[in-house]
């Protein structure tokens, strides 16, 4: 549970506050001392970052809100138990930039509860109506207009670039820091630590790379324009522009077309995907499919080095597939 303080009169109020779902403290600092705080991670990237922040410091539990499986949190609906996790937290990190379309539902009920966005500042790339490949009218698909602005504006999957990651971690980093003053010190510490590892990652990545002539690409979800332009990857169409929208026979034949007009090399998915489009367009192109892996889904409990790990995967695929 929360604090405990010694007053007897104090400890009840405290008791009927939380009891109701509210948190105790009007301080923007998150209170500490003596038991500890739970910070409770909107999914699996932030997740693995947090934990990285926090290692080893002592009374502060890491739990993750959407099951491991869930992939990108586009359009998701809190369960029960989510709401539980986040109940039981004083800090949540979001990834941000209109990923967690749930925050504000969140931020109703739990007022004092203090988010950590993980995005905050950062520059954004475009969403989905205005990648540059030309095609506008194709791109005129009907949505909600109220949405549209709202969540398509910006692409979100800042993480999936190794130098988004290192923003996100230092965001956190830093917002964690000032969250928990006590433990700041060791915050900045593993922030550093992890912060160097993923620039030896990415280094490493950038040298492997350096040779590849043909680097236009196809991919099937709006994941990877980040990790495309970090590595200097030529992204000719985005087949599917979010998860599970696919488009009309007539915008797919349009696509096809210009992969076909295109020098593509390789076609990229990601283990999520599960259409059949990705085979349809491998079998009109006669481009081979590869995975690259997006860092949204692992096991329960992903060791510190998940993401990296996955990174260096995605290394051996870019190569295989580019060479
Ligand atoms: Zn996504």
């Amino acid at each position: 549970m929360k604090l405990i303080r010694i007053l007897p009169i104090l400890l009840a109020a405290i008791l009927i506050l939380t009891s109701c779902g509210k948190t105790y403290s009007k301080n923007s600092n998150v209170d500490t001392e003596e038991n500890g705080i739970t910070i409770v991670t909107s999914f699996y990237p932030m997740y693995i970052f947090t934990k990285n922040i926090t290692k080893d410091v002592n009374g502060v539990k890491v739990i993750n809100m959407a099951e491991p499986k869930t992939g990108c949190l586009h359009d998701y609906q809190m369960t029960p138990s989510d709401m539980k996790k986040v109940e039981q937290a004083d800090i949540m990190v979001i990834n941000g930039a209109g990923l967690e379309s749930f925050i504000e539902k969140i931020i109703k009920e739990r007022p004092q509860l203090k988010i950590i966005e993980a995005s905050k500042g950062l520059e954004l790339l475009n969403g989905e109506s205005s990648h540059e490949s030309g095609d506008i009218e194709e791109d005129e698909h009907e949505e909600d207009s109220e949405q549209k602005d709202h969540e398509h504006s910006v692409n979100a999957h800042v993480w999936v670039s190794i130098t988004g990651a290192i923003a996100e971690v230092k965001n956190i980093g830093e917002q964690l820091a000032a969250a928990d003053p006590d433990n700041a010190e060791k915050y900045r510490k593993n922030t550093e630590e992890y912060v160097k590892k993923l620039e030896a990652q990415r280094e490493k990545m950038l040298n492997a790379l350096k040779g590849i002539e043909n680097r236009n690409i196809v991919t099937f979800h709006e994941a990877f324009p980040y990790f495309a332009k970090e590595f200097d990857l030529n992204v000719i169409e985005i087949i599917e522009t979010e998860e599970g929208s696919s488009p009309s026979a007539g915008e797919l034949a349009g696509k096809i077309k210009k992969i076909k007009e295109s020098n593509v090399k390789a076609l990229f998915t990601d283990p999520q995907n599960v259409t059949n489009i990705v085979q349809t367009v491998s079998k009109e192109t006669g481009i081979k499919v590869y995975e690259l892996d997006p860092v949204v889904t692992g096991p329960e409990e992903p060791d510190l080095d998940a993401y990296i790990k996955a990174m260096d995967k995605n290394l051996d695929v870019l190569l295989e597939a580019l060479k």
